[in-house]
């Protein structure tokens, strides 16, 4: 069955840059400034993704759009006053630091606004009825971002700017929020940690980034207490991961919450070949996660699913992750093959450290779920 599923880009995301950089370092002392594309968060994953859609016909049968930049009002809603005067301060002088790997560069306000709005953007048509289901190609992204400090190339709390300004916009209370981007969740985490309208799971590598954040422990506070779910992995963990931790804990904590809306941020780092970290999902592990949250969408909440670009720095191979969640999202096969999908699959971990990570997940399962 093919859904009406909604594309909000804006290519003025991919025109963000943030200055000089080796992988992730300012360069200066012993790095040599870099040749070729610089920062590790480089436009071309995103922009390459895009280029796949458009070559296999994909993007012309999803509803296309942009989105206007996020308001100041809807911005307010998660960050203060005094953190958006900063970071247009600096982005009118062309530098700043935000906060931890958060440069600022000429312009990145009105950029990292746009990429919030394509997120509002998203939900609010999913919301209205408009498609079935979304996905907001957003850059810079918003997951580890906080309140009051950029964070980790993030400027803005893109998804709970959005699930902010839906809650107050259309009359939802209970939001579920799923990161699978292979870094902790943090500052969605952070944004929502006393709160129990707002469930925030986070899968990640264990220990990656931010280090010492995301353990499994963290549950949430005062009534936001049991609304908070973090399921770390070890590094080199591959599909069969994934597809348990989705299995065991993300579907039954789902299930037990009832959101009326399901957002995803959906990072593509937990690849085999990125560099910013260690676990060998591929494209087909994206692709079943779309269809488990799709499903637990259809059977909860009307169906009612955006998903949100966070991160994903191989630029070859994200656009083959990003299109097989795509055409699940819209139930379309093109004919487009993940050629990497051989390498990825002859690369997973044996069936002694699956059997060991299933042990972990099954601890936690009986932990986060009692
Ligand atoms: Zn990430």
């Amino acid at each position: 069955m093919n859904l009406r599923t909604g594309f909000f880009f804006d290519e003025r995301c991919f025109w963000h840059a943030a200055g000089l950089h080796t992988l992730i370092l300012p360069v200066g002392g012993w790095l040599q400034p870099p040749s070729g594309s610089a920062h590790a968060e480089s436009p071309e994953s995103k922009r390459r993704m895009k280029s796949l859609m458009d070559v296999s016909g994909l993007s012309a049968q999803l509803q296309l759009s942009g989105a206007p930049l996020a308001s100041e009002e809807d911005l307010l809603r998660v960050h203060p006053a005094e953190y958006l005067a900063r970071f247009k301060a600096m982005s009118e002088a062309g530098h700043g630091e935000l906060g931890e790997e958060a440069a600022v560069g000429a312009g990145t306000y009105d950029i990292a606004r746009q990429s919030a709005g394509l997120a509002i953007a998203a939900v609010d048509a999913v919301l209205r009825g408009e498609v079935d289901n979304a996905y907001a190609l957003s850059r810079p992204p918003g997951h580890h971002c906080l309140a009051n400090r950029g964070m980790g190339f993030c400027y803005m709390a893109n998804i709970a700017v959005a699930v902010e300004t839906a809650k107050a916009r259309h009359s939802i209370q209970r939001v579920a929020v799923l990161d699978w981007d292979v870094h902790h969740g943090n500052g969605t985490q952070s944004i929502f940690y006393g709160r129990d309208d707002v469930l925030t799971l986070s899968i990640h590598q264990a220990n990656c980034f931010p280090v010492g954040s995301g353990s499994v422990e963290e549950i949430g506070e005062g009534p936001g207490i049991g609304f908070n779910v973090n399921v770390p992995l070890y590094p080199g963990s591959g599909d069969d991961a994934y597809r348990q931790a989705m299995e065991r804990i993300i579907v039954p904590a789902l299930d037990r919450f009832q959101p009326e809306l399901i957002v995803v941020a959906c990072g593509f780092d937990a690849n085999g070949v990125d560099p910013l970290a260690r676990m060998l999902a591929h494209s087909e592990t994206f692709r079943a996660m779309t269809a488990s949250v799709r499903a637990a969408a259809e059977r909860l909440c009307g169906g009612r699913l955006v998903l949100v670009h966070e991160g994903g720095y191989a630029e070859a191979y994200v656009p083959f992750c990003g299109h097989a969640v795509i055409e699940e999202l819209a139930g379309i096969q093109t004919e487009v093959v993940d050629p990497f999908l051989p390498m990825l699959e002859g690369q997973q971990p044996d069936a002694e450290f699956c059997a060991f990570q299933r042990q972990a997940i099954n601890r936690m399962a009986e932990r986060l779920l009692r």
